[in-house]
This record gives structure tokens, C-alpha cells and sequence, in this order.
């Protein structure tokens, strides 16, 4: 394949809607840890696609396994049975605790189920309540529902009215929740570690305020589990870490290795409220989806992958933190299993150019804060080469100060 970056940029600058600011680097091709660009440069990729790619690029088994159900069927819509959705369901049950799923096809429509879920869970009861509490450094999604429990202004302003019924209260602060919890609310939403926000685990006596909100006034609990979920910290879901069970859970990224699909898990009790056709998608859990995402919950956690982001997660922490100690920039390190924040003390934007010369991938969020999703199945050694050119990037950055 011969691809012209110039060619590709000036096609995508006349034909595609321009929401992205994309960097300056053409991929085709991955193998593993490892991305090339059209001119053949290699790359590490500690981002996976934003914590999708959890089994790395051009995995063959994966690949086995798409291609041969492209070759049997793909799909058939929700209008009749395939053998898939259950096994996919029956294995997220055992993992979540949750017994029941919905198959959707990104994190965003996971959110979108969940909320309408817990309203439709009221509307049931014969008590409906409207109202949402959501984290102030939240980020679930980009359509009218799930940005309207997405704290950020800037993504937040240009699309108003969007729900009215929607509450933030500060992450991590138990008595704001519990002050601002009552009668009214369908639901508490937060992700178990705050993603695009900056890489924010909840404490665990804020995921016991959680609970106990949820005790006090009725409120259902919806985890968001899209970027922390199915392995990432070095736990299944990392409200397992923190103690606690949600009544809904969100699940996208890395669920299909790449492949579109998402989940929204419920318990027993939110799942009896919902009758036949109260939801739906075309697409949602199609034989591909189920296939690929099959194939990838199965290697994360009966093939061993999900041990090797314990081990090789504590590593990667060891080794962050002692890059971090060096560099005069850097705040704060936080994160879980792979799941990484390098806070710095001023604009992380120039790292991100900086890691790309050094033939690094790395992500800035919430304008201060170096993210590192790397794939679960990364090695120690490539862990360390990989972190090493990140740490030859703060060097550089550092140095402009
Ligand atoms: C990525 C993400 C979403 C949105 O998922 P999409 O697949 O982009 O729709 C929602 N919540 C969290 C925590 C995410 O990281």
C-alpha cells in the first residue's frame, strides 16, 4: 500500500466533517505494541486507540475469529435469535454480577441505556423520577443524554437545553453527594476512575457515599465502566476494587478489541422494570460484535492476559514513577493496573508532538494530564522502551520551560 500523507490530508480537509484535530501521522498498519505510519516509521503505542486495542494491533486470533464469522454471517438484526448473545451476556453476568445485558454498539449508547433505564425503572414503579446526579469531572458521551450528564462547558454549551434535571456535586466528596442525593433522583452516575477528566480513581469512602446515597433515597447506581472496565486497573470492573456493586454498568472500548460494541449490564431488579420494546438497536450485538468481543473477554480473562496487567501494570507504575521523580513538570502520578495519569504542572499539549518524535503514543486530557492506556498484553521490556522515549519527551518539553 502506498499512502501519500499529503494526499490523505488534503482528501479528509475537503470531505470529511472537521471535528478532530488529528496529529500528524498517517497509521496503516499495527502488529502488537506497535504502530507504523506510512513512511514505515514505527511507533509504541501506550494509548491503544483510546483503550480499545486491550489485545494490541493485528492480533491473529482476533483476526482468526473476525474473519471467519464475516465469512459465515455478520449479521441478522435483532429480529431473531443468534447463538452468540447469550454466551457474550452470560460471561459479562459472571464478571459483573449484574445478570442481564444490552448490546449496543459504543460507550455512549451504553450510557444512553443506562439512563433511560433507570428512568424507565421509576416509570414502573409508578413513581417516576427524572433527576441525575453526575461527577463535575465526568465525561460519558457526546449525544444529547449522555452529554447531559458530561460536566465540561466547552463540549457542553453549543448543544443547550440539554436535560434540565441533571445535578453535579464535586468527585470525591462524600458529604456534597449525600447533601445533594434525595427522593427525586433516578440515579448516581460516575466512572469508577474519571477518564477524559484526568485519570481520577474514586476514593473508596466516596464509593461507600455511593452506596449509601443510593440506600438513603432509593437512587440506582450506574458505574461507567467504558474506559476503566474488562481488565484495564488489574480488576474486572475497578468498582470491585473499591467495594462496591452498582445496579448498572456501562461497558464499550475495548469490549470488541476494535470491533464496535458496547453493553449496558443490569441487575435483576432494573431489568424486571423493562418490557419489549422499550429499547433497541439495528446493529446492537450483531454475530461480528459478539464474536470479536467474545474472543477478547475470553483472553483478557481465561488466557491470561488479565495477569499480565497485574504484573506487568505493577512494573510499568514502578518505572512511571521513577520517570516522574526526574522531571521537574510532573505533578501527579495516578492511575490503576494500565490505566495511567501523569499529571504536570503546566500544558501537556506539547508532549504529545514531542512522544511522536521519539516514536511514543501517548494522549493529553483535561489539558494538564498525560494519559497512558497502553494494551493489556504489553511486556515488561516493551513497557520499559516505550516509557523510556516517554521519558526522553518530558526531557524535551521540560527543557523548553
Ligand atoms: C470513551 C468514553 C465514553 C464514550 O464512549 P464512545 O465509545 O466514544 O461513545 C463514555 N464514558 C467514558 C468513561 C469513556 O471513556
Amino acid at each position: 500500500m502506498t499512502v501519500v500523507m499529503d494526499d490523505v490530508v488534503a482528501r479528509e480537509s475537503r470531505h470529511v466533517l472537521q471535528t478532530y484535530r488529528r496529529n500528524a501521522v498517517t497509521l496503516v498498519r499495527g502488529e502488537g505494541v506497535r504502530l507504523y505510519d506510512a513512511n514505515g516509521r514505527e511507533y509504541f503505542d501506550l494509548l491503544s486507540g483510546i483503550g480499545v486495542a486491550a489485545l494490541g494491533h493485528a492480533h491473529p486470533g482476533l483476526a482468526r475469529v473476525v474473519a471467519d464469522q464475516a465469512k459465515t454471517l455478520i449479521h441478522t438484526s435483532n429480529l431473531f435469535f443468534h447463538p452468540l448473545q447469550g454466551q457474550l451476556a452470560e460471561k459479562l453476568a459472571s464478571l459483573s454480577g449484574l445478570p442481564r445485558a444490552f448490546f449496543c454498539n459504543s460507550g455512549t449508547e451504553a450510557i444512553e441505556a443506562c439512563l433511560k433505564f433507570a428512568r424507565r425503572y421509576w416509570y414502573t414503579k409508578g413513581a417516576p423520577r427524572q433527576e441525575f446526579i453526575a461527577l463535575d469531572e465526568s465525561f460519558h458521551g457526546r449525544t444529547l443524554g449522555a452529554l447531559s450528564v458530561t460536566s465540561d462547558e466547552h463540549y457542553r454549551q453549543p448543544f443547550e437545553p440539554l436535560l434540565p434535571t441533571v445535578k453535579f456535586v464535586p468527585t470525591n466528596d462524600p458529604a456534597a453527594l449525600l447533601a445533594a442525593v434525595s427522593t427525586s433522583t433516578a440515579a448516581i452516575i460516575a466512572e469508577s476512575v474519571i477518564g477524559e477528566g484526568g485519570i481520577k480513581p474514586l476514593t473508596p469512602a466516596f464509593a461507600a457515599a455511593i452506596t449509601d446515597a443510593c440506600a438513603k433515597s432509593g437512587a440506582l447506581y450506574i458505574a461507567d465502566e467504558i474506559q476503566s472496565g474488562l481488565g484495564r486497573t488489574g480488576h474486572p470492573f475497578y468498582y470491585q476494587a473499591l467495594g462496591v456493586q452498582p445496579h448498572l454498568v456501562a461497558v464499550g472500548k475495548a469490549l470488541g478489541g476494535g470491533v464496535p460494541v458496547g453493553a449496558a449490564l443490569v441487575s435483576q431488579q432494573v431489568a424486571d422494570a423493562i418490557s419489549f420494546g422499550d429499547h433497541g438497536t439495528t446493529y446492537g450485538g450483531n454475530l461480528l460484535a459478539c464474536r470479536a468481543a467474545l474472543f477478547v473477554v475470553g483472553e483478557i480473562f481465561e488466557g491470561g492476559v488479565g495477569e499480565n496487567v497485574k504484573r506487568v501494570g505493577a512494573h510499568f507504575e514502578q518505572r512511571l514513577r521513577a520517570i516522574a521523580a526526574k522531571h521537574a513538570i510532573v505533578k501527579e502520578v495516578r492511575g490503576s493496573g494500565l490505566m495511567w495519569g501523569l499529571e504536570l504542572k503546566r500544558d501537556a499539549a506539547p508532549v504529545v508532538p514531542a512522544a511522536l518524535a521519539q516514536g511514543v503514543i501517548v494522549n493529553r486530557t483535561a489539558e494538564t494530564v498525560v494519559r497512558l492506556l497502553p494494551p493489556l498484553v504489553i511486556t515488561e521490556a516493551d513497557a520499559d522502551e516505550a516509557l523510556g522515549r516517554l521519558d526522553a519527551a518530558l526531557g524535551a518539553v521540560g527543557a523548553g520551560e
